[in-house]
C-alpha cells in the first residue's frame, strides 16, 4: 500500500468513528437518523398508499395530527407502535353512515373508519348538527344538506328519519319549492359537504323539483348523493330508469352526481347500472357511485318504499323482510302491524352476484349505509362493511386486490369531496403533510363479525386506528376518553 492511500484510509476510518460517535450521541439523546423526535411512530409496517402507489415497509412519523415523515430509516417517537407484519393504510372514509352517535363511532373505529359522513339523508340544520358533535367525537364527522329533511320540515311531515306524510306523497307548491331552495342554500353556506336527495322516499317530488335541487348543488360545487327514485325489477320502475333521471339532471345542471348503494337500487341490473355510470364518466360527466358488501338492504318500514305495489315492483315479499328489533321475518299481518308502529327492516333482496360485481369494480366506492343502533338486530353493514370487503372479498374470495380495495375506501371518497371541501385533499392518503388518519390491520386476519343474527359485534384484525394523530384503537382495543374527531366540513360562507 502506498503511503498516500494509507493516509486517506486513516482519515476515512477516523471520519467513520467520528460519525458514529455523533450518531450514537444523537440516538442517546432520543433522536433518530433524521434528528427528529415524533409524537408517534408507526414502525415497520407495510405502508400502502393508493395515490402514490407506495407499497413497501416504512416507518411513519406523526406530530401535530399530521404525517411528518415516511422513511425506510428508523424514526424516534415519544410513542412507538409496532406495525410489523401489518398494513398501514389511510383511514377509511365512509360517505354513507346514518348512525352518527358515539356507539356507531366505536363500531366504525373497530372497522377502520376514521371519517364517518352522513351524506345520504343528511340534515335540515347543518350548523346545529356540527355543534352537537364538536369536541365529543371519537372519529371525524360530516353531513350534507338533506332534501329529505328539508322537504319534511317545509311540508310539516310527521315522519321520523324518513317522510310518511306530505313530504312523501304530495307535490310541492311553488311557494314550498321556493322555501325548500332557501333552506338548501342556507345549509351550503353553513358548510354542508354535499347535497342529499332520496327520491324514492319523496316519491311525489316532481322531475322539475329534482332538477331545481341539482341546480342549487351546482352553484355550490357540491355533489348530489342520491337514493334513486326506483329500485324495481319491472319497467318503468327499474333502477335503470331512475338512474337516467339523475344522469339527465347532472348533465343539464353541471352538478356532480353520486349514486348511493348501487346494488340495492340495481338488484340484478347492477352491472348495467355500473356500466351506465362508467359511460357517463367516459363522456365527461362527474358521476360516481358506492356499494356495501351485503345481500340485504335496510330502511324504515313506514317509508314510501313500501307503498302499494312494493312486492310486484321489487320482486320480494313479506318473508324477505326482517324486523330489526327482533330479527323475525314478516308475514302479511306483522307487516301491517309494524308498518303502523314504525321501525327498521332488513330487506333480503340483493343477489350475491350483484354485491360481488360492485365490490370488485374499481369505480364503485365502498360505503356502509350504517344505521342508528336502536334494536339489537340492526343491519350488520354499519359494523362490518370495511373489514368484510378486506377479509371476505379480498382475502377469501380474491374478487379484487388489496390496493384497489383500499383506494375504494380512502382516496376515492376523499377525491369525491375535495372540490367542495378542500380539507379532503389531506385525507385518504399516506403522504407527508396529510392528516394522520391511519388504519393499521392484519391482512391475514381482518374480518367482519357482525351478522344479521348477531349484528352488534366488532370487526377483527384492525390493530391501530389513529384519528388526527391520536390513537382511538390500540392493540385492537378502544382507547377510553379520547375524542380526536373533528368536523369534516366545507368552508362556511355568509
Ligand atoms: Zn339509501
Amino acid at each position: 500500500m502506498r503511503r498516500g492511500s494509507f493516509r486517506k484510509a486513516r482519515i476515512a476510518a477516523i471520519a467513520i468513528v467520528f460519525a458514529s460517535i455523533v450518531l450514537t450521541c444523537a440516538v442517546g439523546a432520543g433522536l433518530a437518523a433524521d434528528g427528529k423526535k415524533y409524537e408517534v411512530v408507526m414502525a415497520n409496517g407495510r405502508v400502502m398508499d393508493p395515490e402514490s402507489g407506495l407499497d413497501a415497509v416504512r416507518n411513519v412519523g406523526i406530530s401535530g395530527g399530521k404525517i411528518r415523515a415516511i422513511s425506510s430509516n428508523s424514526l424516534q417517537g415519544k410513542t412507538t407502535m409496532d406495525a410489523k407484519g401489518l398494513v398501514v393504510a389511510p383511514g377509511f372514509i365512509d360517505l354513507h353512515e346514518h348512525g352518527q352517535q358515539p356507539r356507531n363511532y366505536q363500531f366504525q373505529a373497530h372497522d377502520g373508519v376514521t371519517t364517518s359522513l352522513e351524506l345520504e339523508v343528511g340534515t335540515a340544520d347543518v350548523a346545529g348538527w356540527y355543534t352537537e358533535r364538536e369536541g365529543k367525537a371519537l372519529i371525524n364527522f360530516g353531513v350534507s344538506i338533506g332534501h329529505i329533511p328539508v322537504r319534511m320540515k317545509v311540508m310539516h311531515d310527521p315522519g321520523g328519519m324518513l317522510p310518511t306524510g306530505d313530504a312523501a306523497h304530495r307535490a310541492a307548491t311553488p311557494e314550498e319549492l321556493a322555501e325548500i331552495g332557501v333552506d338548501m342554500e342556507k345549509g351550503f353556506r353553513e358548510g354542508a359537504l354535499a347535497e342529499e336527495m332520496g327520491v324514492n322516499y319523496t316519491a311525489a317530488a316532481s322531475h322539475w323539483e329534482i332538477v331545481e335541487m341539482f341546480r342549487i348543488a351546482a352553484r355550490y360545487g357540491a355533489s348530489v348523493h342520491v337514493h334513486l327514485r326506483y329500485a324495481g325489477l319491472k319497467e318503468p320502475t327499474t333502477g335503470l330508469a331512475a338512474l337516467e333521471e339523475v344522469l339527465a339532471a347532472a348533465a343539464v345542471t353541471g352538478a356532480p352526481l353520486h349514486v348511493a348503494h348501487i346494488t340495492s337500487m340495481g338488484l340484478k341490473f347492477t352491472p348495467e347500472l355500473i356500466s351506465m355510470a362508467e359511460g357517463a364518466q367516459r363522456h365527461g360527466l362527474d358521476v360516481t357511485t358506492e356499494c356495501y358488501p351485503y345481500t340485504a338492504g335496510s330502511t324504515e318500514l313506514q317509508s314510501a318504499v313500501f307503498d302499494l305495489g312494493w312486492q310486484e315492483s321489487q320482486g320480494i315479499t313479506y318473508k324477505d323482510l326482517q324486523w330489526a328489533e327482533t330479527g323475525e321475518r314478516l308475514t302479511a299481518e306483522t307487516f301491517e302491524k309494524y308498518r303502523r308502529k314504525g321501525g327498521v327492516v332488513v330487506i333480503h333482496s340483493i343477489p350475491e352476484e350483484a354485491a360481488r360485481t360492485a365490490v370488485a369494480n374499481p369505480i364503485v366506492m365502498i360505503a356502509s349505509d350504517g344505521m342508528r343502533i336502536t334494536g339489537s338486530k340492526v343491519h350488520p353493514r354499519g359494523q362490518g362493511t370495511f373489514s368484510r370487503v378486506l377479509g371476505h372479498y379480498v382475502r377469501e374470495e380474491r374478487a379484487l386486490d388489496l390496493m384497489t380495495a383500499l383506494r375504494k375506501m380512502t382516496l376515492m371518497p376523499a377525491q369525491r369531496l375535495e372540490k367542495r371541501a378542500p380539507a379532503f385533499k389531506e385525507k385518504g392518503r399516506i403522504r407527508v403533510g396529510a392528516d394522520a388518519d391511519i388504519t393499521v390491520f392484519d391482512p391475514g386476519r381482518i374480518i367482519d363479525k357482525a351478522t344479521y343474527d348477531e349484528p352488534l359485534q366488532y370487526s377483527e384484525g384492525i390493530q391501530f386506528v389513529l384519528v388526527n394523530g391520536v390513537a382511538v384503537l390500540k392493540d385492537g382495543q378502544l382507547v377510553e376518553g379520547v375524542f380526536p374527531g373533528r368536523a369534516a366540513r366545507a368552508p362556511i360562507s355568509e
